[in-house]
């Protein structure tokens, strides 16, 4: 997530606060020192607002630490996981790679609700012990808000935790990872129409709800989505994304860079100085400074980049790579040799043929067999 301002590092992890958080962080301190506090206790304004805010931001740590047990099981289950960041609708832990196991996976999803729960437990006895006149109110709402945390995150509805663990379950039980996503990613979709129906109804105080419960329904597409990208690109071989493109000599300028384009047709290429290859890409052109005596030489542009192998890189994850860190064009290399790139619209472009082939055979079942290994 963009505009995120990383805050600390824990086992690799970085912790970022998304902007949005603040935002929610204030209406939650207001929420809390005008509506939870004054209702149950009376205190004055002031010791109202201390309390909403610490109650606020100890809520933020409640959720920190729901998301980093999410991110520690997935450590131990040698899953890498880049970041931590609290955001408008609460935590998310950016684990690099999905679980190949569907044990692995509810362990995974499993592991917040839990940590919610026992938080929820830990603040009850904290709010029962009855350790002062300040603290017991603060606790009070801790031990409610971890229990209710951990019981909206065990909704079986994908891409929360609880659709997750039932993702799991039934990809266990059916033994077949993209029918289980289907199933949980509907569960998911209903769950949002219902929040948005809620919301509806309770307007306009539950226009919260709305907002939930479309950030919910999309997520629940584009979490299916992504499985369906990952079964199309385990049934190619990566030398199906390679398009042929001669390599450009780096000393040209850019104009005669320009005009190669024009002639080939494309807006991207890769050039090769010594043993490395650079990517050439047009939208870096924006980066040079207007009236320099001459005209820059296409080095001026090039972005030096790693290879792909054809031998050893993986469709999924080279585009998973590629997605991440924004690669728009790699150099192809063949037993040592250039043999052509592969850019990130060559995946677009064989995602969607290989879907509408699967929609075509699921019509014409008794003609076309599903689009399978590209050895037809
Ligand atoms: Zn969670």
């Amino acid at each position: 997530m963009n505009n995120s301002l990383t805050i600390a590092k824990i086992r690799g992890i970085r912790i970022r606060l998304h902007i949005s958080w603040l935002l929610v962080l204030a209406i939650l301190t207001y929420a809390l020192a005008t509506g939870f506090f004054p209702l149950r206790y009376e205190f004055d304004t002031v010791t109202n607002w201390i309390l909403g805010a610490s109650s606020a931001l100890l809520l933020f740590v409640s959720v920190f630490i729901h998301e980093l047990a999410h991110s520690v099981i997935a450590q131990k289950k040698g899953l890498g996981v880049r970041s931590i960041t609290l955001f408008f609708f609460g935590g998310l832990a950016n684990i690099e790679s999905d679980p190949e196991k569907p044990l692995v996976e509810f362990k995974i999803s499993i592991g917040g609700p839990l940590a919610s729960f026992g938080l929820g437990l830990f603040f009850y006895f904290l709010y029962i012990a009855d350790l002062g006149l300040y603290l017991t109110p603060l606790f009070d709402y801790l031990s409610k808000i971890n229990f209710m945390l951990a019981i909206f995150n065990m909704i079986p509805a994908f891409p929360l935790d609880g659709g997750r663990v039932f993702r799991s379950i039934l990809w266990a039980y059916l033994d077949d990872h993209k029918k289980a996503t289907k199933i949980a990613s509907n569960s998911g979709k209903i769950f949002g129409s219902i929040l948005i129906a809620l919301g509806i109804v309770l307007f306009p105080s539950g226009i919260w709800f709305v907002f939930m419960g479309l950030f919910l329904m999309f997520l629940a597409e584009t979490g299916y989505k992504q499985v369906l990208v990952k079964f199309a690109l385990e049934k190619i071989n990566i030398k199906e994304l390679v398009s042929e493109r001669p390599l450009i000599d780096p000393n040209w300028t850019i104009d005669e860079y320009l005009k190669w384009c024009r002639k080939e047709n494309v807006l991207s290429a890769i050039a090769k100085k010594g043993d490395d290859y650079f990517a050439v890409e047009l939208d870096n052109l924006q980066k040079i400074k207007k009236k320099t005596k001459d005209i820059p030489p296409v080095s001026s542009i090039m972005k030096k980049t790693k290879t792909i192998d054809t031998e050893k890189d993986e469709p999924f994850k080279l585009f998973k790579e590629m997605q991440n860190n924004n690669i728009g064009i790699m150099p192809v290399i063949e037993n040592g040799d250039y043999i052509g790139i592969i850019s990130t619209d060559s995946f677009y472009r064989l995602i969607k043929v290989i879907n509408l082939q699967e929609k075509l055979s699921e019509s014409f079942p008794d003609i076309i067999k599903p689009a399978n290994n590209n050895s037809d």
